[in-house]
Parts: C-alpha cells; structure tokens; sequence
C-alpha cells in the first residue's frame, strides 16, 4: 500500500475533532469561549481511557503507590507556602499598537531577537508580572478574608495531605502519592487548541524519597515515564527529553527534565518531572507549624523527605495522541483515507460489528455478537450505508477491529475481523472474536 504522511496542521485538527465528536468549542452556540473546550463522546472516551491507563500504570502495578483526590479549593495560605502567590508568574508585555497582550517568553520564542508584536510588529512594554492564579471569594462575603484560589496544579493537594495517606495506608519511605483532577491557570498564550488552556487535567505522582536517594530515584522515574507515553503508542521518534537550564528552572527545583513531544507547531513539553527536594514540605511545616518530618523506624533517622515529582498533563496528552495517530494514507486505487492510528488500549472504541447488508437476518445475528462483545469491550453497532463508508468511519476514529457479518456466517457462523491499521481481513468463528481481539490487543504494535 503506497503511504503518503502528511503532518496535520491545528486547523484540520480542530475541524476533525469536532466533525467526529472529540472536542467541542465551549459555549459554541455563544460564540465560544475562548480557550476552553468540551470534550464530545469520543473524546471522552479517548480521555477516560488515557487516565485509567495512567491510574493502572502509576497506582495498580506498584505496591508503594497510592491514590488521592484532593479538593480543587484549598486553604489560601498552602498557595502562600507553596511560592505561588509569590513567584507563579509570567513576565507580560503589551503591544502599544494593538493592545494584545503576549507573554514575554512567547514574543522571543516566536520572534527570535526582536522584541516587536507578533501581531502587528508594533512597540512593546516593559514587562509586568502577572499571576496566574485564578482568585475567587468563597462564603457571602468578598472581602480579603474569603479570598481561595482555584489550584494551578494537583501537586500541594498531596503535600498536605502526606502524613495522613502515609499513616493510614502504612506506608514507608520511599512510597508513592497520584492524583489525577483538574487545575487552572489564567494563562495568556492559549491558542494551540488544547495544548494550552485555562482550565486543564493533571495526571501527578509525587514520590517521596530518603534525601541522598534522589537522584537514583530521579532517574529511575524519568525512563518510567517515557516508558508510558512508548506503551500508549507515541512514536519515540516525535519524542525526546529536554534539561531545564538554570534560567528555566522553576523556584521549587533542583533538577528538571520535560519530556517534549514534536507536535505540529513544534517541539513542546509533555511532561515535567521534578526534583523538588524539601523545598515544599519544608515550607507547609513552616506555614503550617505542623511537623512534616518522617522518623526512620529501624534507622530511627529523622528528616524531611525529597520529593521526586511527575507532573503531566492529562488533557496535553490527548492532543498528542490526536496528532500523533492522525495519518492521511493514499491508497492504490488512488482514494485516500484519514485514519487514527491509535493504540487499541486507548481507543474510544475497540470494536465496530456490522452487518454487510441489513437484511436476510444478518443485522439480528451482529446485534448478538455486539451484545456479547460489550463484555469485554467498547463497541459500536452500525447498519447503515456501504461498508466501504463504514470501515471509513470507524478508521477515522481510531477504531483498530471491525467485525462484519456476511452470508457466509449463516452457513459457517464465522465472520471476518478488518484491522485499521492494514486493512486486511481474517476468518474467525463467532465463539473466538472475543479471544483473537484481545490476543491482537496485547501484542499490537504500530506498523509505519
Ligand atoms: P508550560 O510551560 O507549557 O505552560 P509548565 O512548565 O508551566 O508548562 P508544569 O507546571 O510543569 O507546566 O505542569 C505540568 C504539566 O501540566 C505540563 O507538562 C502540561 O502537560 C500540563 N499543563 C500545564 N499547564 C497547562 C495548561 N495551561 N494547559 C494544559 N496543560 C497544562
């Protein structure tokens, strides 16, 4: 099959997303919101998936790892102790011509040298520090006394809460804490789809270590999580890590590796993972009064723990698996098809079971066969239409197995299974559908 990949630029991206149901502008019928986004019935399962594999991968398969799911809201003065209030803030500045306002960071990474408005090219202003917290007033009064803030990431929910889940689930040093949940930035720079974006999710695990094990720990989780994004099915060569320098490492930081992805607008961060040393713990006892120290039981050593930090971004996830499994394939007839090529584990639906034509039985013996599959999988039943048109459907939503009932399953009760990726066709019994597509699951790898 002659193969023709083209890179897909944001634009067909966003209008594929939305014609086949993955992400939805919010508000569209207002005229959108900007820079906030809804996900549609396949995007959730898209995204649903991606988090479940993350929570199997980060809690299930380790004995020293536990779950959290912390409030959004908090106390306001954890954002005091954690630096936010203080340091989490962008450098902005202003174009004197027409008044958009840029991130400062943004206007040289686009400009290179120039300091000019990426807009109009007009005079820019001096740079202003913004915060990017998101403030709100909880209680009937709005007064300085109710201010709380909306958490711009998941990560202090766990900090403070340390020595409950430590002492609850009996866990020793080194053990770990993962939270998946929302967070929100008033980010300024937000276009790029879902790669930005005001309101997003984080999928984290903090892990907590005996300072002087650090860097092994460091270490050991910066492959784990690359080992992830491998079994998801990005392709490592869109991958690669990037060294935070001394000027872009964050207040609460020893040492720092993004794992950046190349997506169509450039090489940009994934995932950030963080030595953060003491530094936070250190500052909730301080602003707490509260004893955060950990006491070595056989040691009898008593210290702060380091915290060894995995921070990524779950909704950033889903635009990367988007843009990586998108391929637009010519084929010999000279037709070209647009596929997903997402990985079976993560795709919105694993199975599609069509009847060739919906009459003569056929649509009666599919409907049992989608009914059992259910089972075991997403399915999804569809009668309408050449089949042709419906294996395109299903390739432009990732689906990976189509099961397709013919004439010959009346005799024979076997039906054929179509992969995506190849478009080949094999002949199985109808009691062995189940098996055959979870053998192909298992093993599956993408061909390019
Ligand atoms: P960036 O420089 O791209 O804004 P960051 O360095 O501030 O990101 P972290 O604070 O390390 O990001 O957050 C960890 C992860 O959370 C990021 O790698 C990203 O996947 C995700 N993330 C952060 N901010 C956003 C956002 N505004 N929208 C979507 N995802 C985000």
């Amino acid at each position: 099959m002659a193969r023709q990949m083209t890179q897909i630029t944001m634009e067909e991206l966003v209008s594929l997303c939305k014609r086949r149901g993955f992400v939805f502008q919010s508000s569209e019928i207002y005229g959108g919101l900007s820079s906030a986004w809804d996900y549609g019935p396949m995007g959730v399962e898209l995204k649903n998936n991606i988090r479940d594999f993350w929570w199997r991968e980060m809690t299930q398969y380790y004995d020293n790892i536990v779950g959290l799911d912390a409030a959004i809201l908090m106390h306001p003065r954890v954002w005091e102790a954690s630096g936010h209030v203080e340091s989490f803030t962008d450098p902005l500045v202003d174009c004197k011509g027409c008044k958009q306002r840029f991130r400062e960071d943004n206007v040289l990474e686009e400009n290179r040298v120039s300091r000019t408005c990426p807009e109009c090219g007009g005079e820019l202003t001096e740079p202003r520090q913004f915060n990017l917290m998101f403030k709100t007033h909880i209680g009937p009064v709005e007064d300085a006394g109710s201010i709380v803030y909306l958490r711009p990431e998941t990560a202090q929910g766990i900090y403070v809460n340390y020595k409950n889940v430590m002492q609850t689930s009996r866990l020793k040093i080194p053990f770990g804490i993962a939270q998946i949940g929302k967070a929100f930035r008033n980010e300024i720079t937000t276009k790029n789809f879902i790669f930005r974006t005001c309101e997003f999710e984080q999928m984290e695990m903090q892990y907590f270590v005996k300072p002087g094990e650090d860097q092994k720990w460091f270490e050991y989780w910066k492959e784990q999580r690359w080992e992830f994004y491998r079994k998801i099915g990005i392709r490592e060569k869109k991958m690669r890590y990037h060294q935070h320098g001394p000027d872009e490492l964050a207040h609460y930081a020893k040492v720092a590796f993004d794992i950046q992805y190349e997506f169509p607008f450039g090489w940009k961060e994934l995932e950030g993972i963080h030595n953060r040393t003491d530094y936070d713990l250190r500052r909730h006892t301080e602003y707490s009064g509260k004893d955060l120290s950990y006491l070595d039981d056989v040691t009898r050593e008593r210290y702060i723990p380091y915290i060894i930090e995995t921070s990524a971004g779950l909704t950033r996830t889903v635009l990367t698996v988007l843009s990586d499994a998108w391929e637009e394939e010519k084929l010999e007839d000279g037709e070209t098809r647009s596929v997903m090529h997402f990985h079976p584990e993560i795709a919105p639906i694993t199975v599609g079971v069509f009847p060739l034509v919906k009459k003569d039985g056929l649509p009666e013996i599919a409907k049992e066969i989608e009914q059992k599959l259910r089972v075991d999988f997403t399915t999804f039943y569809d009668q309408s239409g050449a089949i042709g048109r419906r294996y395109r459907r299903q390739d432009e939503i990732g689906t990976p197995y189509c099961v397709t009932v013919d004439y010959q399953t009346r005799e024979d009760r076997t039906v054929t299974i179509r992969f995506r990726d190849s478009m080949d066709q094999i002949r199985v019994r109808i009691e062995d559908i189940a098996t055959r597509i979870k053998q192909e699951i298992a093993t599956y790898r993408r061909v390019e």
